[in-house]
């Protein structure tokens, strides 16, 4: 989301006179947009800051802005401590800002940190998305109501907000005007998205009619909200990818009531079930908590039996960190020792799988959309039908293709392969 919203600072920017620069000696005005799930954010962002005095050491300071979840949770305490700092913007204002750049300008310092989230999106809906990446993220929801005992989200993007149909609608015809084939609807719950009787099954069926669009992903989703209707998208919407992220944070039912997540081991395997019936091409990927408050070792053997039972092509794994303000701040894990040991054994397991998955990939064919091509290199950068980054050597522009593409081989980070030369679309089951 955060990608999004830069994108978005720009296109607002642009209108008070601003344009992108790579030279970051002649920069005007610094926007240091920031994330604060988990612990460290707040520092790496002081640590930017000095960076960029360092740099500016000999010659005028530029405006310098804080926005994201950093400014929302620390405030006027970011001011207090660094007055490098001209502007701390929650991520719910920086719409407004070519009115702060004046007011800093007049030499005023600014902390903005309402949530006005209506307000924020009525002025980006006057502004085009200029965004025209073959991939590209579109925010339909922020913020969450759901409170995990762990998660700064509800107290740094405030409460759950649902953009209405229509305007996001006119912004996905806009980013396929400019050139985007794929569009990532976004929302910190974007399962959760309601706007009048419109819910995200709707919008996504809406989707699936645009001319022009050839792919549709969401992320993130909360268990709680797979509704029946939403599985039922992916048997009748063919241009929604066989790809679901799916945070389940741990195996263990007690450890997920402590986290307060309202699903138990059992509603989420339920939830896969249901979803491979629907379309049996389904893979997963998920988020893991390690270590969280009163995980034991059995408990945590519990999340090992689950990823092996899944098979997620892809787990986002962390050791638990304890966030300021939340309710699970101030209860104690396990030794770090213990923990560290506990996220090395559950990445070597991940991996595992992962390198299994990809196995199977190989001298397969899968469906590409080419994305970009790479810097100084014939090369093209593209995505398969489950989002795994995918390589092949060109010397004609692949930009914006979907092609079938032979995997040859893979690394830790993407797959290889080359061009088929029938190019019928069908997908590496
Ligand atoms: N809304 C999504 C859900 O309910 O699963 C998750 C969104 S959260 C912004 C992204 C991920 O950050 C979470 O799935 C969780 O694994 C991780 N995360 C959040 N708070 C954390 C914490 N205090 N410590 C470690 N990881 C955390
Ligand atoms: Fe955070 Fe997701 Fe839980 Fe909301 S549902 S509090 S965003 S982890």
């Amino acid at each position: 989301m955060n990608e999004y919203d830069s994108d978005r600072i720009l296109d607002i920017a642009n209108e008070a006179g601003y344009t992108p620069t790579n030279n970051l000696l002649e920069t005007d005005c610094y926007v240091l947009n920031t994330c604060h799930i988990r612990e460290k954010a707040t520092e790496k962002v002081y640590d930017d800051i000095g960076r960029i005095k360092k740099k500016f050491r000999n010659q005028k300071k530029p405006i310098l802005l804080v926005t994201g979840c950093v400014a929302q949770a620390e405030s006027d305490e970011m001011i207090k401590r660094s007055n490098y700092i001209d502007g701390v913007i929650g991520p719910q204002s920086y719409h407004l800002l070519p009115e702060i750049i004046k007011k800093i300008e007049n030499k005023n310092k600014i902390n903005l940190t309402e949530f006005d989230t209506i307000d924020k999106f009525d002025k980006l809906n006057t502004i085009r998305n200029s965004n025209s990446k073959v991939s590209t993220f579109l925010t339909i929801q922020e913020g969450c109501d759901k409170f995990c005992n762990f998660c700064v989200v509800p107290y740094t993007r405030g409460p759950e907000f649902s953009r209405p149909i229509f305007e996001i609608l006119s912004e996905a015809k806009q980013l396929i005007e400019n050139g985007s084939k794929e569009i990532i609807l976004l929302g910190q719950n974007v399962n959760a998205y309601h706007y009048k009787n419109y819910k995200l099954s709707n919008l996504i069926h809406e989707l699936n009619n645009l001319k022009g669009l050839e792919r549709i992903r969401f992320t993130t989703s909360h268990p709680k909200d797979m509704t029946d209707d939403l599985i039922e998208t992916y048997s009748t919407c063919n241009k929604l990818m066989p790809s679901l992220h799916l945070p389940v944070q741990s195996g263990s039912s007690k450890i997920l009531k402590l986290m307060n997540r309202k699903h138990n081991i059992n509603d989420y395997l339920y939830i896969i079930e249901k979803l491979k019936r629907k379309n049996p091409l389904i893979k997963f990927t998920s988020d893991f908590i390690i270590g969280y408050p009163g995980e034991n070792q059995s408990d945590f053997n519990s999340t090992i039996d689950l990823i092996k039972k899944i098979k997620f092509i892809n787990s986002y794994s962390f050791i638990f960190s304890s966030r300021p303000g939340t309710p699970a701040s101030n209860l104690k894990s396990e030794q770090i020792e213990i923990l560290k040991e506990r996220l090395k054994i559950f990445q070597k397991e991940s991996d595992k799988i992962k390198i299994n998955y990809r196995n199977h990939l190989v001298n397969k064919n899968s469906q590409v959309l080419f994305e970009n091509k790479l810097e100084n290199q014939e090369k093209y950068f593209g995505r398969n039908e489950y989002g795994d980054p995918v390589i092949v050597e060109s010397k004609t522009d692949l930009t914006g293709k979907i092609l079938k593409v032979k995997i040859n081989h893979f690394n830790k980070n993407s797959l290889f392969g080359e061009i088929e030369n029938n190019n019928k679309r069908d997908f590496a089951a």
